[in-house]
């Protein structure tokens, strides 16, 4: 049987970060048994959608490189893929529950289910529906109506039975229904309820595994039972654990950014969120953390999904991003670091200027949007020494031989790049006499204002050979 998997979000904030490991999970699975990934955007609560989260969910999804097979501007042959567009359907399933009397009306108004469920607390019960409007009088149903009451519709809880559900992850878990009280599946303006629609949507679209969060638990005995309700085999369970910020509790704001669309302006590498994403909870039998997408293709198992909850490891990730960021295509990182540059206000016209300085910069980095702060260097107008060491230093007398030498040679030469920096130090060192740290050091500081800092011939090499000489000249004792 050919696998059929889908990530089903609800637009109602942006992609959380959980949210986007179960669409990676879901299309790592996909892609690993030859199937598809299905995306449904479950939109039916009127109150939370917002239309505008459709279209950020989708960019998201196609920004970290999860094409989906059948849904929203492609289609397929199980549509329409939001639920908003599938009412009818809906309605069409709930009528035949109620047919077989499986559901029936409810014409509780809310203020009758909050006193109802007062009263029943107050009695120390667990606060179910009481069935009031299964066990309607004659004529009840038709005052009701008469009072233009919108009825929703519940779905009757059969009386004293398990519910076992057989989790890939979790193993057999047992429900009594003693404890779920009989629930609404369509609310009064004839929309579903998630519990319901779900159902429907994971039936007809003949998903084979439901890979989801594992928050999803406790709604799973009630859907096995409309699965049962409505004669449809249920897809095989798959709950993946939570995932945790570094205190334990649920990963929250309050631990970091917790929202897709934050890493990407941050400037993290799409494949680092799948690589970091899919660890939470997975493992590469290898013991490998660094993985391409086509080895975690290859190597996505169930098996291989842990029981407890993943932590969520900020360093960890800044780690990992700097490790790609250094190792990609130099072209790449200058394309996707320009906007960075633009948004701080500096000139990006020289292209191979940039080129040299991201090639520097990205050794330091663990997101692009920290290029900025690394800059200054190299676009500075006057020399700025602030470290009151590096001022000393400066004013040594053997620093000022260096730096004198260091002069007349650049002015003999047309153009200063690398090699002919480390050229003229070899020179400078034989005519002063000068080695080591009071050699490089002066020149550190002239050109990059501070002790430590970039890689120095190349810093020479973006400066130029004018430059150099400007910011040195600046320093010398005439
Ligand atoms: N719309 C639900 C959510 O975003 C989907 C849950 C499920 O996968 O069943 O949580």
């Amino acid at each position: 049987m050919e696998t059929r998997v889908r990530f089903a979000p609800s637009p109602t904030g942006h992609l959380h970060i959980g949210n986007a490991r179960t669409a990676i999970m879901n299309w790592l699975f996909a892609r690993n048994t030859g199937g598809k990934f299905i995306l449904r955007i479950e939109d039916t609560d009127p109150e939370r959608s917002v239309e505008e989260y459709i279209g950020q969910i989708v960019e998201d999804l196609k920004w970290l490189g999860l094409q989906w097979d059948e849904g929203p501007e492609i289609g397929g042959s199980f549509g329409p893929y939001r639920q908003s567009e599938r009412l009818e359907i809906y309605q069409k399933y709930v009528r035949k529950l109620i047919d077989e009397e499986k559901a029936y009306y409810c014409f509780c108004t809310p203020d009758e289910l909050e006193k109802m469920k007062k009263d029943s607390h107050a009695r120390g019960e667990a606060g179910f529906y009481n069935r009031h409007c299964l066990n309607l009088k004659p004529g009840e149903k038709e005052k009701y109506l008469a009072e233009g009451r919108k009825p929703a519709v519940r779905f009757k809880v059969p009386d004293k039975t398990s519910v076992i559900v057989n989790d890939v992850i979790k193993g057999q878990l047992t429900f009594e229904t003693e404890n779920i009280s009989d629930f609404v599946i369509m609310r009064g303006e004839g929309i579903p309820t998630y519990n319901f629609a779900v159902v429907v949507d994971d039936s007809l679209m003949k998903i084979s595994h439901i890979i989801r969060g594992d928050d999803h638990v406790s709604n799973t005995p009630r859907q096995v039972l409309l699965y049962q309700a409505l004669g449809f085999e249920a897809p095989k369970l798959v709950h993946i654990p939570m995932i945790l910020g570094a205190d334990k509790s649920r990963l929250s704001k309050r631990h970091g950014a917790t929202s897709l669309d934050q890493y990407r302006i941050k400037g993290y590498l799409p494949e680092v969120l799948i690589n970091f994403l899919s660890l939470l909870s997975w493992s590469s039998e290898s013991g490998d953390e660094i993985l391409t997408i086509k080895r975690l293709i290859e190597e996505f198992d169930f098996k291989r999904i842990s029981k407890s909850a993943a932590m969520f490891d900020f360093d960890k990730l800044n780690w990992m991003n700097g490790h790609y960021i250094r190792n990609a295509d130099l072209n790449r990182i200058v394309n996707l670091s320009i906007p960075y540059l633009q948004q701080a206000g500096y000139p990006v016209d020289d292209v191979e200027k940039i080129r040299k300085i991201i090639s520097l910069v990205r050794e330091k980095i663990d997101y692009l949007s920290q290029i900025p702060e690394h800059l200054p260097v190299f676009f500075q107008e006057k020399i700025n020494i602030v470290n009151g060491e590096a001022k000393t230093m400066i004013r040594q007398e053997s620093s000022q031989r260096v730096l004198w030498s260091f002069t007349r040679e650049l002015d003999g030469i047309a153009e200063l790049d690398q090699e002919i920096f480390k050229n003229i130090m070899k020179v400078v060192q034989k005519e002063t006499g000068v080695m080591g740290k009071n050699l490089w050091m002066p020149l550190r500081i002239i050109l990059t204002g501070q002790l430590h800092g970039p890689d120095l011939p190349m810093t020479a090499e973006i400066l130029g050979k004018e430059k150099c000489k400007e910011l040195i000249q600046q320093a010398i004792y005439k």
